[in-house]
């Protein structure tokens, strides 16, 4: 069967003389790969289509007993030249790409997962530098709810109770996908400490347009430090850590 559709590229690797492996995102079929053969020729039909990032519309050649798929042609539809321009947003753009090849299974269709990669990497090529760690946090924080597992803020996750922001220490428990009050916290063994600053910081990122507030960048390392541990526990996966390698590249 031959296939139309919309992928973005979240992985390439070299095959044999001229060809390469790429893993892409589609909004049809999830996450597939494909063989693109001659696509290392310097004169490839491909172009830059199949450049890690970019959202281009491909053609599969699709059969069910192959695990690699062909790929016959491409064409970009968008390259994101700024994020390409920019180390900074290149490097969350890589993060991003990372989760998605790291946290989905082959052929799942999701389309509201793949509009949010798009719409994500959309927004971080136009953005200012300012805004770069802002959209990376919201990608997150969509991501888990996609996924089923969306964060709560307003009540205690055990008892329901309202949470009150009083003591200087919130305590979130990423089992449960929630902040955990004082009362229920001693029966819980999976806990995150945030200071109550920095949560009512992130409730707000969350629940308001971004751009009326302005984040320390130590906020942002908090929050990822906090999204570190949450997508580890959720998606059972210990490779996933960038609070400490992208904050250091960008800031040492
Ligand atoms: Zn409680």
């Amino acid at each position: 069967m031959i296939f139309k559709t919309e992928a973005i590229i979240l992985k390439s690797i070299k095959f044999g003389e001229s060809s390469k492996i790429i893993t892409f995102f589609t909004k049809d079929f999830g996450k597939i790969s494909v063989i693109a053969k001659g696509s290392r020729k310097l004169k490839t039909k491909f172009g830059s289509s199949l450049e890690v990032m970019s959202q281009s519309s491909v053609i599969i050649h699709k059969k069910d007993s192959r695990k690699l798929q062909i790929i016959s042609e491409s064409s970009n539809i968008f390259f994101f030249p700024e994020i390409r321009n920019n180390l900074e947003k290149l490097l969350i753009a890589f993060s991003i790409l990372e989760i998605v090849a790291k946290t989905t299974h082959e052929e799942e269709k999701n389309e509201p997962l793949f509009n949010l990669i798009s719409n994500t990497l959309k927004n971080l090529d136009s953005s200012t530098n300012e805004t770069i760690f802002t959209i990376f946090i919201l990608f997150q924080f969509e991501y888990a709810k996609i996924n089923g597992f969306e964060i709560q803020f307003e009540n205690c996750t055990s008892c329901k109770n309202e949470i009150k922001f009083l003591d200087k220490k919130i305590f979130f428990d990423y089992k449960n996908g929630g902040s955990i009050c004082l009362n229920c916290k001693q029966q819980n063994s999976a806990l995150f400490e945030i200071e109550t600053e920095t949560f009512v910081k992130l409730k707000t990122l969350i629940d308001y347009n971004f751009n009326k507030i302005m984040f320390q960048k130590t906020d942002f390392q908090k929050f990822q430090k906090f999204l570190d541990i949450y997508f580890k526990f959720h998606f059972d996966k210990h490779n996933l850590n960038f609070s400490n390698t992208m904050f250091n590249k960008i800031y040492e």
